[in-house]
């Protein structure tokens, strides 16, 4: 680049972004590996029903023990991971193990628990994604009810487009879930003539449901407007008693957050399985 752009470009090589450029250089030829050197690990989280205080599902969530670099956290590498095309592997390996993992707690006697995944735009887009996802169902022998595909609003490819795909996962029994909800462009006139089963509302509203006034405001219209089409509805980010509180009197469904779990192994999810209605919200 600097060759190209002529010798006014030598102020941008400090060794800052040098540092930075080798990072990614080596986490992109790090990324063709991980999957076969088993690397990654998936972290759950409790999603709690605000109702009761049960814990009635997990949402699967990705990190990388590289060996040199220790913990990359998903922010990191997934967009590099979609910038490459290897969010498709990524993406399938990390389908089968968080369906296993619930059919296996399933066995074990937690009935009932949803898996939630995200999903990138680029595995969307495959045309086998559905495909791909019906036989992982059928490898694990998870049903399909139990799991809910998490994709973030902004991806809204082509409505037609996107309307097909989702169809043909609802047919199948899947679940949708927009992630991140109110971050993204997807107008509500769009939402309503998609096949969604559940909005998860992003943390940043979460965060300022106690003191901002407007934001409490805003997350009670959406609340609503969720149930109204028949949405249920996810707080994603819950930190404190307040915002619990506050999500619970207003009929939010479900919660997330650090109040409740931070995301952890699997083992460690498990004793939290253990104890129900700890949270007794
Ligand atoms: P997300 O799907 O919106 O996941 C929620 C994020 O919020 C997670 O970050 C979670 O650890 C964090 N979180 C949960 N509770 C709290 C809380 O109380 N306070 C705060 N401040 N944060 C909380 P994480 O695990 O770092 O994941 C970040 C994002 O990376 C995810 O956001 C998702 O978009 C993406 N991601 C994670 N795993 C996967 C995956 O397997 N595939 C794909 N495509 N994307 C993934
Ligand atoms: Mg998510
Ligand atoms: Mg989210
Ligand atoms: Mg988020």
């Amino acid at each position: 680049l600097a060759k190209e752009k002529g010798k006014n470009c030598y102020q941008f090589y400090n060794s800052s972004l040098n540092d930075q450029i080798t990072r990614k250089m080596n986490l992109e030829s790090g990324l063709r590996r991980a999957i076969k050197n088993n690397e990654f690990i998936l972290y759950y989280q409790p999603l709690v029903d605000l109702s009761t205080g049960d814990i009635v599902g997990m949402e699967a969530l990705i990190r990388w023990k590289h060996p040199k670099l220790g913990v990359v956290p998903p922010s990191e590498f997934i967009p590099l991971a979609e910038e490459t095309g290897l969010i498709i592997p990524i993406g399938e390996w990390v389908l089968k193990a968080a369906c296993k993992q619930i059919k296996d707690w399933h066995d074990k006697g937690y009935h009932q628990m949803s898996i939630a995944v995200n999903i990138s735009v680029r595995q969307l887009q495959k045309k086998d994604f559905v495909k791909t996802v019906k036989k992982v169902l059928q490898e694990t022998g998870l049903e399909a009810k139990y799991l809910e595909l998490e994709i973030t609003e902004g991806i809204m490819l082509d409505v037609d487009e996107l309307l097909t795909i989702l169809n043909e996962l609802k047919e199948a029994g899947i679940k949708i879930s927009v992630d991140d909800f109110g971050m993204g462009y997807s107008s509500l006139s769009v939402l309503k003539h998609l096949p969604i089963d559940i909005l998860k509302i992003d943390k940043s509203f979460v965060n300022g449901i106690v003191n901002d006034e407007r934001i409490s405001t805003l997350v009670k219209t959406i609340i609503d407007m969720g149930s109204s089409l028949n949405f249920s509805t996810i707080a994603e980010g819950i930190e404190t008693r307040e915002q619990a509180d506050f999500l619970t009197r207003n009929r939010c469904n479900i919660g997330q957050g650090y109040l409740f779990s931070r995301p952890l192994p699997a083992n460690e999810a498990e004793k939290q399985l253990e104890v129900i209605k700890r949270y007794g919200v």
